[in-house]
């Protein structure tokens, strides 16, 4: 036979050549049907930004190496790839280019295929979805419209956040800190009106079945715990003795109910719903100037604590049931018209916004709880908000604060006044954005029938073509001269259509499903094929949607399963979130001028070193710091791994056997093997641990390399060697999987592919290391010889020296003045 295998490593050369051949074959489709039991891998699909980044090749390496172990573990692999593609920057690139938003988006997803094919990740491209394109969406409507049907969709008028460099709203959780999260841009608040989805129902479901997923990391379910933020509490309803307008009562929800009788004065927020009807004619100039100026705030700026306080009184008065003492009513930025009621009872005495805004104002303060480590009068110059009993409480004076909060609520709900309420951080999430590039919300306006949703099977509501991407301050949609449009499905009249489209994260919060049936063009999916592959089994992705993405997607499969669309209520079994790739000690990017173009890595070292170095430095969840001699390294090790094979090559029985006895180097050798299969496969297994895996990797390989050095090639030597090439090709087959594949095909003589075989197995008696017989001396004399494992550690050899019988005999009485460990060897025990 011809041996076709070069004496050098060409990876550029292989790498074309076995992406050519797996696509041929398609050797990564993934059958519905199939005896095994699945397994579903999965990275978080990216957005077509153009080029692939570093921190994509990590992400996609990590899940394509967890997808071919266990496939070759016995799993049937579901590994899909899609396109997150709707969004602002194909617009923005329009608006700056003059050019077509698909066209965009497009030739990015052409681009970044060819360099995901190029890094030979195990797709199955026949389940491809790019949401931006009509297949996809019409299902992201019709998915809108079953929200809109179980009332899950409604349109309101809000305050909402605004980012005016993007010109469109955002959702709570698309502000961090104030500012946009795609942008950076400080946001603002406006009023609109708006379609959100109520997320808010799941509220209660969102926090409980957080325990239920034991393979997230705590610090993701503890950041989704604080934002769904649920506190007990009460709603106390509050009576206005002088409105202008008449009875009114104020509802206040509270976490303090135990403070009710301190209450000094009430405030209501700048948007505060009847606030005109709480406002006296006289104070009706200064409300309006102060609700005008609250309107440019930021919410960020409206909380903080530094800020002084500012507010005005609206000149009307509450009545205290409690006490029947009347306070003064107030409105201030520091009350959000979202949070809670829009309505704060103030107790100064016991919480310190309210504390600051008092003293500001020179509001009363009164004391009504205390405890024995400290006298507090009316002086105080802060805030008491430790626990302690009740004073200044009539029928509930010394019961301790934490007690007063049911007592005092159980009052309130016998006398009318009150009730226990539980609360959620958590609002509704505002899904309409005023940009093009989204899925049109479906859903038209007829002046007879008010809001109606489109028919099903008018979907897809198409986006328009005929638009001018050169307007600034409104949507290029509404340019459309064809899309506005419409025809009321109720009544036949003439409609407007809807010119908001959907947030992108509606898209990927459904994405997963899909790839379960791609290609249906009757449903979204079917649901015997979601049930048999959902919840995903491993999903990998970045830790910063730990709010976004992941909260929004775990609603959709909850609300899914109560549309009876799908059997489960979780959507992702396991999470990793992988660390950053850094580069100099900071995170890669475009500004700091500090990245790392997977191209050329591609180019000058071949896919395989860049897959082995990104996993190489540390383990998956942590951030890894970029090194050129790391790839340098990792490049060299591959050259050397391939040498040992095509240097050898003559001496390799495909079909070897191992005989039973074996000489003492050979017995070592397999050895060595059967502790690296135990140990890599551990490693995967545990956490991903591939840092630790590629160790393997490199002590295995010299392991054999050494043993080259002193085989005479013996026909067992040449089974032996077999068997420990043969099981380091299967073994790095997930990370270098076009070397491994070349290799195959060369000593399989081209009968079959690495990527189908079993995942190999190791003999746990094999996998202990062999033993040595231990010397142990006293004062240079043998007193013991004991066997132990080979591999233990100097501190583990003295230890069991110390141990033995015999030696306890011997140094009775004695003091050890100095032991002395020869590894493998001998512990001499030094006595007087
Ligand atoms: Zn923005
Ligand atoms: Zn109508």
């Amino acid at each position: 036979m011809v041996r076709k295998m070069k004496e050098q490593y060409f990876p550029q050369e292989i790498e074309k050549k076995w992406q050519k051949v797996w696509e041929e074959n398609g050797c990564f489709h993934t059958p519905n049907d199939s005896s095994k039991p699945k397994y579903y891998a999965l990275s978080m699909f990216p957005y077509p930004s153009g080029k692939l980044h570093m921190g994509h090749v990590r992400n996609y390496t990590i899940t394509d190496v967890i997808a071919r172990f266990k496939k070759m573990q016995g799993f049937n692999v579901l590994h899909p790839i899609g396109w997150d593609s709707f969004g602002l920057p194909a617009e923005n690139a329009a608006m700056k280019h003059g050019a077509n938003p698909a066209k965009w988006t497009d030739e990015n997803i052409a681009y970044m295929t060819k360099q995901l094919k190029m890094l030979g990740l195990s797709y199955d491209w026949d389940r491809e979805v790019t949401t931006c394109k009509k297949d996809y969406y019409k299902w992201t409507q019709w998915l809108f419209l079953q929200f809109y049907k179980k009332g899950l969709a409604y349109k309101k008028e809000a305050a909402v956040n605004w980012c005016d460099e993007c010109a469109t709203v955002l959702a709570n959780e698309q502000v961090i800190d104030g500012k946009c999260w795609r942008c950076d841009s400080v946001v603002k608040k406006k009023y609109l009106s708006q379609w959100f989805l109520k997320i808010t129902d799941y509220a209660d479901r969102l926090l409980a079945d957080l325990d239920k997923l034991d393979g997230w990391g705590d610090n993701v379910k503890t950041m989704q715990a604080n934002w769904i933020g649920k506190s007990t509490g009460a709603i106390l309803k509050f009576k206005v003795t002088d409105s202008p307008y008449g009875d009114m009562e104020i509802p206040v929800y509270t976490t303090r109910p135990d403070t009710v009788h301190g209450i000094t004065y009430l405030v209501v927020a700048p948007e505060y719903k009847d606030i005109e009807k709480l406002t006296t004619p006289e104070n009706k100039e200064a409300v309006e100037a102060y609700r005008e100026n609250a309107r440019k705030m930021t919410e960020i700026e409206r909380l903080s604590t530094e800020r002084v306080k500012t507010g005005v009184p609206l000149g009307t008065h509450c009545i205290n049931p409690f006490t029947g003492e009347t306070f003064p009513l107030w409105t201030a930025d520091y009350a959000l018209a979202e949070y809670g009621t829009g309505a704060v009872m103030a107790v100064p005495a016991h919480d310190e916004r309210d504390f600051a805004f008092a003293k500001k104002f020179n509001l009363p303060i009164k004391i009504v709880i205390t405890n024995e480590e400290k006298t507090i009068d009316e002086n105080i110059t802060e805030a008491f908000t430790d626990e302690g009993f009740l004073i200044n409480s009539n029928e509930f004076d010394g019961m301790k604060n934490t007690d007063a909060k049911k007592a005092i609520t159980e009052k309130a709900e016998k006398e009318g006044f009150g009730e226990f309420k539980t609360q959620f951080r958590l609002r509704d999430w505002l899904i309409s954005r005023q940009r093009y590039w989204g899925a049109p919300i479906p859903v038209v306006y007829c002046d007879k029938c008010g809001i109606q949703p489109v028919k099903e099977e008018d979907l897809p509501v198409m986006l328009p073509e005929d638009v001018d991407f050169s307007v600034t301050g409104k949507s290029p949609i509404t340019t459309s001269k064809t899309f506005q449009d419409a025809v009321c499905p109720v009544c036949g009249g003439p409609a407007r259509r809807e010119t908001d489209t959907m947030d992108t994260f509606i898209c990927s919060s459904w994405y997963y499903l899909r790839y379960a049936d791609a290609k249906n063009s009757e449903k979204c999916f079917d649901k015997e094929l979601a049930d048999k592959w959902l919840p995903v089994d491993q999903y990998v992705g970045g830790i910063e949607h730990a709010i976004l993405h992941l909260l929004y997607s775990r609603f959709f499969t909850k609300a899914l399963k109560d549309m009876g669309l799908i059997s489960f209520d979780e959507p992702f079994k396991n999470l990793l979130t992988q660390g950053m790739v850094l580069k100099d000690g900071s995170k890669m990017s475009k500004s700091k001028g500090n990245t790392v173009d997977p191209d050329e890595i591609f180019e000058n070292y071949g896919a395989d070193t860049a897959r082995l170095f990104i996993l190489s430095d540390s383990p998956p969840a942590r951030d890894f710091d970029w090194s050129d001699a790391g790839v340098e390294g990792c490049y060299k090790f591959l050259n050397r791994v391939w040498r040992l094979v095509s240097t050898n090559r003559n001496n390799i029985i495909f079909d070897y056997q191992l005989p039973e006895k074996l000489a003492k180097a050979n017995d070592d050798l397999v050895r060595n093997v059967h502790i690296a299969i135990k140990g890599i496969t551990n490693d995967i297994s545990n956490e991903f641990q591939f840092n630790t895996v590629i160790s393997k990797y490199r002590e295995l390989t010299n392991a054999i390399y050494d043993w080259t050095n002193q085989t005479k090639w013996t026909d067992e030597d040449k089974q032996t060697f077999s068997f420990a090439v043969i099981s380091l090709m299967k073994l790095m087959s997930p990370v270098a999987v076009h070397l491994t594949e070349e290799v195959w095909a060369d000593i399989s003589d081209g009968k079959s592919s690495i990527h189908d075989q079993e995942w190999a197995k190791w003999d746990e008696n094999l996998a202990k290391s062999s033993s040595i017989t231990l010397v142990v001396q006293v004062n240079g004399k043998v007193k013991d010889k004991i066997e132990v494992d080979e591999s233990l550690e100097q501190e583990e050899l003295k230890e069991i020296a110390l141990n033995s019988e015999k030696i306890k005999a011997t140094i009775e009485n004695k003091t050890v003045v100095k032991t002395i460990v020869v590894p493998k060897k001998l512990v001499n025990i030094v006595v007087k």
